[in-house]
């Protein structure tokens, strides 16, 4: 049975079990390839002569515009972040790009609760000003915005420090919940770094910070989940810290850490984990490329994604946090697209 989007919007966000999940995704998802077959005829190209519909790969969305609308019908179009070499590009209708955004207030009000708490941006204003082109940064800071009230920048535009403003932040809302929210090596290296440096200390009560956009500088830091958690804890007291994980080529699904470090997959995604050789999906614990399926990308064919990220599927249904569906964590990127789909060259 096929799910309208009113009814999308009342899943539990993680409360499917397996077999129910499998059985929505399995219809969600074939009505999509079908759907797509008939609206977008490069999407239909690609396809010819796989047995089945195989997931497009990130690049094929820096290559090419990959539609099943009209020009008429496009409400907006994303862009990835590509500080270097082609961005891709993705294509919504006023349908899609609301379903996205209320499918992220769902998942996100799950996290945050459904008050918008005071926010600290963990960047700087000039970010979200720059005039030409919206970096993918600046986009993700425009798009959390909306989930908190009285927005302070702990940045300078220069990207130093105001301490000024924390201070005014820490003061002001010491006692209530805040909400944080940065990109992970710049909370890091621009903020908690810093505040060490300067032996600075807050004792926020409450409140969650929020962060993604990789590990890789991280990693090169030698800065792990544990030691970052442990730093945050002891500048700025009692708040949890949350990872998150998404791309724009399925803007809308975000994957957030839960309390016990593991990512969750909401009931509108599902991901897999595939050899990358071989494409062929691996069983839990073991590493390979991410495949994300998502049923809410109907203006353009990403609802069969297969990522250049490497992770690691936990399990299902049984974390000790008691969410269901799956759990996992990102390991890295690949070194450069080493999968190829069936659908990844014209035949
Ligand atoms: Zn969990």
């Amino acid at each position: 049975m096929h799910l309208s989007n009113e009814q999308l919007l009342e899943l539990p966000i993680y409360g499917l079990n397996k077999a129910q999940k499998q059985a929505f995704l399995a219809s969600q998802l074939s009505f999509l390839d079908n759907y797509h077959l008939q609206h977008c005829a490069l999407y239909q190209r690609l396809q010819q002569g796989c047995e089945q519909v195989s997931p497009l790969t990130v690049p094929l969305f820096k290559e090419f515009l990959l539609t099943s609308i009209t020009a008429e019908d496009q409400h907006r179009l994303l862009t990835s972040s590509g500080t270097q070499g082609p961005t891709s590009k993705i294509t919504l209708d006023s349908e899609t790009a609301q379903l996205q955004s209320r499918i992220l207030t769902k998942t996100l009000q799950h996290w945050l609760g459904k008050q918008r708490l005071p926010m600290l941006v963990i960047d700087a204003k000039a970010t979200i000003q720059k005039k030409a082109g919206m970096s993918a940064r600046a986009a993700g800071i425009q798009g959390m915005l909306f989930f908190g009230r009285d927005p302070h920048f702990a940045l300078n535009d220069d990207m130093t420090l105001n301490i000024e403003v924390i201070e005014q932040f820490f003061e002001k809302y010491k006692d209530t919940p805040v909400f944080m929210f940065g990109f992970t090596f710049i909370v890091w290296q621009q903020f908690i770094q810093q505040l060490v440096q300067m032996e600075k200390r807050y004792s926020f009560t409450k409140g969650m910070l929020l962060h993604g956009g990789g590990w890789k500088k991280m990693q090169q830091s030698a800065v792990s989940n544990d030691v970052f958690k442990q730093q945050i804890a002891q500048s700025l007291g009692a708040i949890s810290v949350h990872d998150y994980y998404g791309m724009v080529e399925q803007t809308g699904t975000i994957y957030i850490e839960c309390e016990h470090g593991h990512l969750h997959a909401p009931v509108w995604s599902d991901i897999t984990v595939v050899d990358a050789a071989t494409a062929e999906s691996l069983g839990n614990n073991q590493a390979g490329v991410i495949l994300l399926n998502s049923v809410l990308p109907k203006s353009y064919p990403g609802h069969r994604l297969l990522t250049e990220d490497l992770g690691v599927i936990h399990g299902e249904d049984d974390c000790a946090c008691g969410r269901l569906g799956k759990y996992f964590s990102v390991l890295g990127r690949l070194a450069k697209s080493q999968v190829r789909g069936c659908s990844d060259t014209f035949s």
